[in-house]
């Protein structure tokens, strides 16, 4: 059994043992030495005091002074280290002794312990002898004592002189300062021993106490124990670099929870989900960004498998690359920059990831870290970049991008079949390449101030396609800014609407134009003629209309039938139009009647002029389908401003001169008059 003493109770008992044995021992090895000393002095004594009395004691027996004999014996029997002493008669019968009962009795009967042979060998020899018991307590002394002469002892009869003495007396007497000093010894060896333990104790263990004390504390996580010992002992100095060390330690503690609460910021606070997994893929970090974006908080997650990040289709994948991993196979399918997964967050969302995993070495352990970003939208920018190419490449519209100078860097399929450009060629030049000098340098300008103003333009622009030919074209352009608010690029899209300008002309054909002769109709004569009666007011010449009437022209039409009128109706549209300026309208009102107006003219000379000529080419013959036709035409002209400023008043009064140039005979013009007005 393993038993523990404390120290402090320890060392007071191995010093108190060991003064109490050495002590014990001294005593021992001295009183064995006073012993023998003492049995060695007294066995002198013992041999001096028989050989004292051996003379006398023979002299009184031979005298027979047996009072005598009993007063010597006395003498000595007082000593107190006497216990026997005796005398005999050669046969062994006690003559005197100490003890009475001894007295005439044979000494081996009252003395066992006498030894016969030392006896017997006494008395032959007459010498003295002394023996010492066993027990090294009874010293014996044997002497003979002899008488001559007459009487009981004569002729050599010896008894014998016997002598016990009690050697503990002496030795008793002897080891008393022995045993005096050796308690003082004990005393004073035990007292050092008790303020041996008590010094220990206050110096070493109260001390060291408080320094067990102070650690346990330290132990159990109070950071700021310490022990405050001082002094210039060992202790004090133990018990200062202990402090100092937990002073140490703790402020190397407290760094290193700083810089942990330091590296815990940051991994909070990057912006990308980052998640920490041990070689078996069990999570050990999850930083805000990863709860965030998969919906777990850390707790939940810590110690799961990874694969709970990932569509269930995919974790027997993932497990089985990581397990290849784990046994060696070192290749990408674990290790890897940006490779795209699909994840999975608590709500059972899917969502296009990109992870790139690295491998750390935490302390022994091998970790890997995943470093994840959300590719949702990108993938979509990516989807929705495809379907604008898509866009681009199939739109029937004209698409043109340019740079910020207004450089083009792409057009699509249909710019390049609407322009007759390919994109290779446009790629690099400015849209002006294609325009088609219709416009001046205004026009430009004007455009240009309202993309700038509002980021758009839009409107209808004529441009030269590569063979030459100008088409028009209705043309939008925005400006795209970046997220500075510059602009980065400009989009220009355009249809050919040729062919709407076509139906567009050819609507306004049917509505301001004559479909027979193509000739403004009714509707844009009045728009003309009151224009130009508007106009004509504010010149300083004139200007005149014109009513043309055919002569005889039913005629044609009975004779000839309907489509040779309509012939001759558009032939005679030609030669009006052949006698009159650019500037000039003429108009075909319906039936064959025809009206000219002549802006601006300086003199009437310039109106009678135009008059006669139209009378002259209507007189001329037609030649149509074969046929010569011969008709004649009656004009009336009014005056603008002169005659009228009024459309009405003006028609009426150029129809009046017409009638009266046909009541003059046909084939004249007449002026209007006011005397014609009655
Ligand atoms: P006048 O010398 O008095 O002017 O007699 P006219 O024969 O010219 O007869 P008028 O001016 O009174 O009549 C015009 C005729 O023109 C009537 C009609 O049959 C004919 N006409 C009207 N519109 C058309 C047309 O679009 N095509 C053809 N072929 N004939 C028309
Ligand atoms: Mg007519």
């Amino acid at each position: 059994m393993h038993v523990r003493i404390p120290i402090k109770y320890l060392l007071p008992l191995i010093l108190l043992i060991f003064s109490v044995a050495s002590t014990a021992l001294i005593y021992l090895y001295d009183r064995t030495r006073l012993t023998e000393k003492v049995t060695e002095q007294m066995t002198g004594v013992a041999a001096d005091r028989l050989t004292g009395m051996q003379g006398t004691l023979e002299l009184l027996l031979e005298l027979d002074e047996h009072n005598g004999v009993s007063r010597q014996l006395a003498a000595f029997s007082g000593l107190p280290d006497n216990v026997t002493l005796l005398i005999t008669d050669a046969q062994g019968r006690v003559i005197a002794s100490n003890r009475q009962a001894d007295r005439s009795r044979h000494i081996t009967d009252r003395h066992p312990e006498i030894s016969t042979s030392i006896m017997t060998e006494v008395i032959t020899r007459r010498t003295i002898e002394t023996r010492l018991d066993e027990q090294g307590r009874w010293l014996d002394a044997y002497a003979s004592v002899c008488t001559r002469g007459s009487g009981s002892l004569r002729s050599d009869s010896c008894g014998l002189l016997y002598h016990r003495l009690d050697l503990s007396y002496h030795q008793r007497i002897a080891l008393q300062p022995l045993k005096t000093q050796t308690g003082f010894i004990a005393i004073a060896m035990t007292a050092a021993s008790l303020l041996l333990g008590y010094l220990i104790h206050l110096m070493l263990f109260r001390r060291t106490a408080i320094l067990a004390e102070t650690v346990n504390r330290y132990a159990q996580g109070e950071r700021s124990a310490r022990s405050g010992l001082i002094g210039g002992d060992e202790i004090a100095h133990l018990a200062g670099n202990v402090d100092a060390m937990m002073g140490r330690i703790e402020a190397d503690e407290q760094a290193l929870r700083a810089k942990e609460q330091r590296l815990k910021t940051l991994f909070n606070s990057v912006r990308d989900p980052i998640v920490v997994t041990t070689l078996e893929g069990k999570i050990i970090s999850f930083n805000h960004a990863a709860e965030k974006l998969f919906g777990y908080s850390t707790g939940e997650v810590y110690g799961r498998n990874i694969n709970i990040l990932m569509p269930q289709r995919d974790q027997q994948t993932h497990d089985s690359h990581l397990l290849h991993y784990r046994a060696g196979v070192r290749n990408s399918t674990v290790i890897g920059k940006g490779r795209e997964l699909i994840a999975c967050n608590a709500g059972g969302e899917e969502f296009p990831v990109e992870v790139t995993i690295t491998e750390m070495r935490d302390s022994d352990e091998l970790q890997l870290i995943g470093v994840i970003r959300d590719i949702s939208e990108r993938v979509e920018a990516e989807q929705q970049m495809r379907l604008s190419q898509q866009v681009f490449e199939a739109a029937g519209e004209a698409i043109v991008i340019t740079d910020a100078d207004t450089r083009i860097i792409d057009v699509n399929p249909a710019y390049e079949e609407i322009t007759g450009y390919s994109r290779e060629e446009m790629i690099g030049e400015k849209p002006s390449k294609i325009k088609s000098n219709r416009y001046n340098h205004e026009f430009y300008e004007q455009m240009w101030e309202s993309i700038n103003r509002t980021g758009s333009w839009s409107g209808e622009i004529w441009d030269r396609r590569k063979g030459g030919e100008t088409f028009p074209k209705w043309l939008n352009i925005n400006s795209i800014r970046n997220a500075h608010g510059e602009v980065s690029h400009y989009v220009g899209i355009f249809s050919d609407i040729t062919a709407q300008k076509a139906v567009e002309e050819q609507l306004e054909q049917l509505a301001y134009y004559d479909p027979l002769t193509k000739l403004p109709n009714r509707a844009l004569y009045r728009d003309r003629l009151e224009r130009e009666l508007l106009q004509v007011q504010r010149r300083p010449h004139i200007s005149a209309l014109l009513f043309i009437d055919l002569d005889k022209f039913k005629q044609v039409n009975d004779t000839l039938g309907h489509d040779i009128g309509d012939e001759l109706l558009i032939a005679v549209a030609e030669r009006l139009t052949g006698c009159v300026r650019a500037s000039d309208t003429v108009c075909r009102l319906g039936g064959d009647e025809f009206t000219v107006i002549l802006s601006d003219v300086e003199k009437i000379e310039g109106i009678t002029r135009v008059a006669s000529g139209i009378i002259e080419q209507l007189q001329q013959p037609f030649i149509l389908q074969g046929h010569e036709v011969e008709i004649g035409g009656s004009i009336g002209i009014a005056l603008m401003p002169q005659d009228a400023t009024d459309f009405v008043e003006i028609n009426k009064k150029a129809d009046i001169a017409m009638y009266h140039a046909k009541a003059s005979g046909r084939g004249n013009y007449q002026f209007y008059t006011e005397g014609l007005n009655g």
